[in-house]
C-alpha cells in the first residue's frame, strides 16, 4: 500500500449471520432501483455450498495468477437470474378484480434462477446437514484486478479510503472490470451503457454514516472500520486475534471484505450421541472458500469459547457478541436521520 494510504474494510461474521437479506435489501433500496439496475443486487447473501450469484460466479475466472492479469467471463444479466417483474399494480394500487385479495406473484417469462434461488438447500446427508449464509458486496480489493483491466481509466482507488470508485462518464462499458473481477461483483447497466458496483456508500461516509448492509445488520454480524485503526474491531479481528480471513485469497487480489469463519454444529453419530471432536460443515470446504488460514481462526474461536464456557472472560467473544451496537461501527456511528440530506 503506497505511503499515507488507507484501507477501509468490513468484517462479517458468519457465526451470527442469519441470512436474513437485510443488507441486500438495504443496499438495493439505497442504489439500484431504477431501470437498467434492477436486477443488480450489490450486496447478495447466498447459502454455502451452492451456486451462488451470479450463478457459478467461483468458474467465471478472473483475478491474479502469477502475478498476470487474467480475464475471465463477464457474467450478464441472466447470469445474476434476470430482474423480476412483480405485480405490484395488481397488490398495491387496486388494478386487481375488487374485493378480491390477490398474491403478490412474479409476472411474465417465469425466472429460473435468482439471487438467492438455491437458500437453505446446502450440503451433507440427513441428519447431519450443513450451511451457512454467505454476504458478498465488492471487496474493495488492494491489487483490484478490475481497475488494472479498465481501459478508460474510468476506475480508481482512493488513496484515502481504498475505495474502489468508478466515473460514469468515464466508462465506456467494455466489461473488461467484469471479466477481470474474480468475484464478479459487476453488474451491467445495458439502459446507461456503464458498468456499476457496490462504492462502500460512500455517500454516507462522508457524513460518518456507516454502510447500510453494515448499519441495517439485525444480527450484529457486520463490523466496518479502518485497518490500521489499532482501537477499532476490525483491526482486532484481522490483523491482531486473525479470526477474521478473505475469501478465496488465491484469486490474488488482495480483499478487505473479511469474515469470521462459520464453527457449525457437530456431527451426530449413528448412535444419536453429539460428536464434540468434529465439525459438519467440511474442513475442506472452508479451507477451498477462505484459504489455509482458515484452520488457526476457528482453532482460535473454539479456544476463546471454551475459556467463557468454563466461566473466564475473553475480549474476542466480547467484541464479537458486541454488547453495545455501535461498537460494530467504528468511526462511522452518525444517525442517517440526524442529516439533512437523505443517505438514508
Ligand atoms: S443483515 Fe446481517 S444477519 Fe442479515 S443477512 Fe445480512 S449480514 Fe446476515
Ligand atoms: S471485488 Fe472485484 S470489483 Fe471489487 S475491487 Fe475486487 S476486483 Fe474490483
Amino acid at each position: 500500500m503506497p505511503e499515507g494510504s488507507r484501507q477501509l474494510a468490513m468484517v462479517f461474521d458468519l457465526n451470527k449471520c442469519i441470512g436474513c437479506q437485510t443488507c441486500a435489501v438495504a443496499c438495493k433500496m439505497l442504489w439500484t432501483r431504477d431501470e437498467g439496475s434492477d436486477y443488480q443486487w450489490w450486496c447478495t447473501v447466498n447459502t454455502v455450498p451452492g451456486k451462488g450469484s451470479p450463478k457459478d460466479w467461483e468458474s467465471m475466472g478472473g483475478g491474479y495468477e502469477n502475478g498476470e492479469l487474467i480475464l475471465g467471463k463477464a457474467p450478464d444479466r441472466e447470469d445474476f437470474g434476470g430482474g423480476w417483474d412483480f405485480n405490484y399494480n395488481e397488490v398495491f394500487y387496486g388494478e386487481g378484480p375488487p374485493g378480491k385479495k390477490i398474491p403478490l406473484r412474479v409476472v411474465g417469462e417465469q425466472p429460473t434462477w435468482g439471487p438467492n434461488w438455491d437458500e437453505d438447500q446446502g450440503g451433507g446427508q440427513y441428519p447431519n446437514n450443513y450451511y451457512y449464509y454467505l454476504p458478498r458486496t465488492c471487496n474493495h480489493c488492494s491489487k483490484p484486478a478490475c481497475v488494472d483491466a479498465c481501459p478508460s481509466g474510468a476506475l480508481k482507488k482512493r488513496q484515502e479510503d481504498g475505495i474502489v470508485v468508478r466515473d460514469e462518464s468515464v466508462c465506456t462499458g467494455s466489461r473488461q472490470c467484469a471479466a477481470a473481477c474474480p468475484y464478479k461483483k459487476i453488474y451491467f447497466n445495458e439502459q446507461r451503457g456503464v458498468s456499476q458496483q457496490c462504492m462502500f456508500c460512500l455517500p454516507r461516509l462522508e457524513d460518518g454514516v456507516a454502510p447500510a448492509c453494515a448499519r441495517q445488520c439485525p444480527g450484529r454480524a457486520v463490523f466496518v472500520g479502518f485497518l490500521d485503526d489499532k482501537d477499532g474491531p476490525v483491526h482486532k479481528l484481522v490483523n491482531e486475534w486473525k479470526v477474521a480471513v478473505a475469501q478465496h485469497p488465491e484469486y490474488g487480489t488482495e480483499p478487505n471484505i473479511f469474515y469470521v469463519p462459520p464453527i457449525g454444529p457437530h456431527p451426530i453419530a449413528e448412535d444419536g450421541s453429539v460428536d464434540e471432536n468434529r465439525h459438519r460443515i467440511p474442513d475442506e470446504l472452508l479451507e477451498e472458500q477462505f484459504g489455509p488460514d482458515v484452520h488457526e481462526a476457528l482453532a482460535t474461536l473454539q479456544t476463546e469459547m471454551s475459556k467463557t464456557r468454563e466461566g473466564g472472560k475473553s475480549e474476542l467473544m466480547d467484541m464479537l457478541i458486541a454488547y453495545k451496537w455501535t461498537s460494530l461501527l467504528g468511526e462511522f456511528t452518525v444517525d442517517p436521520v440526524t442529516l439533512e440530506k437523505d443517505v438514508s
